[in-house]
């Protein structure tokens, strides 16, 4: 893993503000204004270590309702660790500033900013803002990590999706540490697709759902994230090894959709395993005189679920990842709910004070 970034001439240029080795600043990158006449700004975090290594990028909320990444952000620049730091981090804790402000996925002109990429200077509001992104951040680095949580009323799994068939991407995938790892397609407009047509490894790490925080999505973010930078030689190794988790690739997923509408029972739990034709949940009418079950359409492990327990027929409900030996797999979420059992307390507020 070459960093392209390692020259003698290791000034960072974003938005027109020069970042030398051993400096570390917030830039506002101007978007359009808003039409209050407030002016509107991406906020980029860049450290720039005295010491050379790679550039990582991170993003956060570039679905704008999407909150357990800007957590992870503010959590991993307050590490003290942070301090000897090789090469240079370019944080992003709200990519979608707009949709971040509104409390939504999506933009003001109900654009997906992560179907809007390389974007044009001149587009609509998402391509300008994915152009932005693209050009001052993402084509300056030599490795990404986006991070997502799942959709409204929603709650995945932790767990990261790259395209496996990059050695780089797999190697750093398995770094990274959630229990299961999706095998999964670039899809058009989007940052990963730009990133991979650039020739930067990019992680996508999907955990909890949108509008909460999750401590141990949180928490398995922020640890991931420092494995990959140890990995990277981004951070100093540690003293001990501590005992990694084997994860486990799905190239396949389904959703079980609601054979019918009604009120939802659900029976299973995020992370267990499923056998073919299994009771999942139950829909019924408000009455409950009326029950049809939701059967699995297949084997495998449940790593995404509808939080709702509202549902019109053909509605998503359980997002189920298949494995060539789901017994294998369940043994991986098993050992990384053990590692996560004590965490699910609330943890600190304070995330100057956390040591995830
Ligand atoms: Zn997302």
């Amino acid at each position: 893993m070459v960093a392209k970034t390692t020259g003698n001439d290791r000034r960072i240029v974003i938005g027109g503000v020069a970042v030398d080795p051993g400096e570390s600043r917030t830039i506002d990158l101007p978007i359009a204004d808003l039409y209050t006449h407030a002016k509107l700004a991406l906020p980029v975090h860049v450290i720039n270590a005295r010491r050379p290594g790679p550039t990582l990028f991170i993003t956060a909320a570039i679905h704008g309702d999407e909150l357990n990444g800007v957590n992870i952000v503010r959590r991993l620049l307050n590490l003290s660790e942070i301090r000897k730091l090789r090469g240079a981090l370019l944080a992003i804790p709200i990519a979608n500033v707009f949709g971040f402000i509104h409390r939504t996925r999506y933009l003001p002109d109900r654009r997906d900013l992560n179907r809007s990429f390389p974007g044009r200077e001149t587009g609509s509001i998402a391509a300008r803002l994915a152009h932005l992104i693209g050009n001052e951040i993402v084509a300056k680095a030599d490795f990404g990590i986006d991070l997502h949580t799942g959709a409204a009323d929603r709650e995945n799994l932790p767990q990261i999706r790259g395209d496996l068939s990059d050695p780089t991407v797999l190697e750093l995938a398995q770094t990274f540490g959630t229990p299961v790892i999706l095998d999964s397609r670039l899809r058009d407009g989007s940052l990963r697709e730009f990133a991979a047509e650039r020739g930067i490894p990019l992680l996508l790490y999907e955990a909890g759902e949108a509008m909460r925080f999750d401590e141990v999505a949180i928490r398995t973010g922020v640890r991931g994230i420092r494995r990959v930078m140890r990995k990277l030689g981004m951070l100093p190794p540690r003293k001990q090894n501590s005992r990694t988790l084997e994860p486990v690739i799905s190239r396949s997923t389904t959703w079980v959709r609601a054979p019918c509408s009604g009120i939802v029972d659900a029976h299973c739990r995020l992370g267990e395993r499923v056998t073919d034709g299994q009771t999942l949940a139950t829909v019924g009418d408000p009455f409950g005189a009326t029950r049809t079950d939701v059967k699995s359409t297949t084997a495998g492990i449940v790593i995404g679920r509808s939080r709702l327990p509202l549902a019109y027929e053909g509605d998503a409900l359980f997002h189920i990842a298949m494995f060539k030996n789901s017994k294998i797999a369940e043994e991986a979420v098993e050992q990384f709910h053990k590692t996560h059992e004590t965490l699910y307390d609330p943890g600190p507020t304070d995330p100057g004070r956390s040591t995830p």
